[in-house]
């Protein structure tokens, strides 16, 4: 049996859904929703883009960008376009720029019906631009700050390593807490001949930062709350001060375990991992083990001494002679591998007149 089609009630055309054909039902059913014109308010200091609900922040590259007015149209679109189909596909070609109007086309490509074949919409989309500050920025430059960071060394001063390894976990996390954390930022960063002092507007981040420090280098850490006044309500305000204290050794450096000196060989979340240079084997603690109440500071890593073998020969003491002194050491065969010989170059301490042979690494 032929079934005739009956024609399109608004062209005529054969009709192929609902008594339309298919050009008309694509009119009738529109891929988005979107309104002309659109107002874009943004952060004049770090680009964050206002959208219901909030601030959407951008990252550092994106605000730095020269694209950043691309970037914060993508976002105000992403809130403002409604879908009405499941899947489309949307291009935005810029018409005209000017100083605070930018005429956008979007291309719009997606099927009204899963029966019908994709076609293509374009709006033309006016977008006014107009700044403000954002409530992160306001604070910021507002001197705004709940928690204060201290970062010291235990007799003695943090390394330029320790230093750039804390700036840069402080600043990633900062970043990562964009968009979720209003108050991520930093609002003063100093160093002093103690260390280095971050203030920072969310506590919790602080908190965080301390946590990731603590075990990183197994450090101290202390924490006390300073009242600084009231707030409306006529509440007590606190701010928290977390002192994170590395330990006075570092990677390198030499330390005492149950009474046996030892080479801190790696610093980790999972433990201090140590080198016995009397038993001559590795092994791990952490501030949580009761070895760890016997460790003491020893010798810098700088208190090593370069060796050269001048002797190792089967079954006779080898020979080391000191590179700086040329003064000989003699140490028992057994203490080196057979795989170095003479002429290599071996590292030691000494310590109250004992030579120690460090491991190679
Ligand atoms: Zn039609
Ligand atoms: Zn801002």
């Amino acid at each position: 049996m032929v079934q005739l089609k009956p024609p399109c009630y608004q062209c005529g055309k054969p009709a192929v859904l609902d008594g339309l054909c298919a050009d008309c039902y694509d009119k009738e059913h529109p891929l988005i929703e979107v309104k002309s014109p659109l107002t874009l308010l943004s952060c004049k200091r770090c680009g964050s883009v206002k959208i219901p609900g909030g601030w959407r922040k951008l990252s550092p590259e994106e605000s730095e960008s020269n694209d950043l007015w691309l970037r914060q149209v993508d976002l105000l679109l992403d809130t403002e376009i409604k879908p009405l189909v499941p899947e489309i596909d949307i291009e935005i070609e810029e018409e005209n720029r000017l100083d605070r109007v930018l005429y956008i086309i979007l291309r719009v490509l997606g099927k009204s019906h899963d029966t019908l074949p994709p076609h293509e919409e374009q709006y033309n989309i006016e977008v006014r631009f107009s700044y403000g500050t954002c409530d992160t920025c306001g604070m910021q430059s507002g001197g705004y700050y709940e928690a204060t960071l201290q970062i010291r060394a235990d007799g003695r001063q943090l390394t330029e390593e320790e230093e750039d390894d804390i700036v840069r976990i402080v600043t990633e996390m900062t970043v990562a807490e964009y968009g979720v954390d209003q108050k991520a930022f930093v609002t003063k960063v100093s160093t002093d001949k103690y260390g280095i002092n971050f203030q920072l507007g969310s506590e919790h981040l602080c908190r965080s930062i301390a946590d990731v420090l603590e075990s990183r280098y197994l450090a101290q850490r202390k924490q006390n709350y300073k009242l600084v006044g009231q707030d409306k309500g006529g509440k007590d305000k606190f701010r928290i001060t977390i002192l994170i204290r590395l330990n006075r050794f570092g990677i390198g450096d030499f330390v005492n375990v149950l009474e046996n000196p030892c080479q801190v060989m790696a610093m980790s979340k999972s433990g201090l991992t140590c080198y016995d240079l009397v038993q001559r084997q590795r092994f791990t603690i952490n501030p949580k083990s009761s070895k760890w109440r016997t460790l003491e500071y020893l010798a810098s890593k700088d208190d090593r001494r370069e060796f050269m073998v001048t002797t190792h020969v089967y079954g006779q003491p080898v020979q080391l002679m000191d590179s700086v002194t040329f003064e000989i050491t003699e140490i028992d065969e057994s203490l080196l591998d057979d795989t170095i010989e003479t002429g290599a170059t071996v590292y030691g301490l000494i310590i109250n007149e004992k030579f120690y042979l460090l491991p190679t690494q």
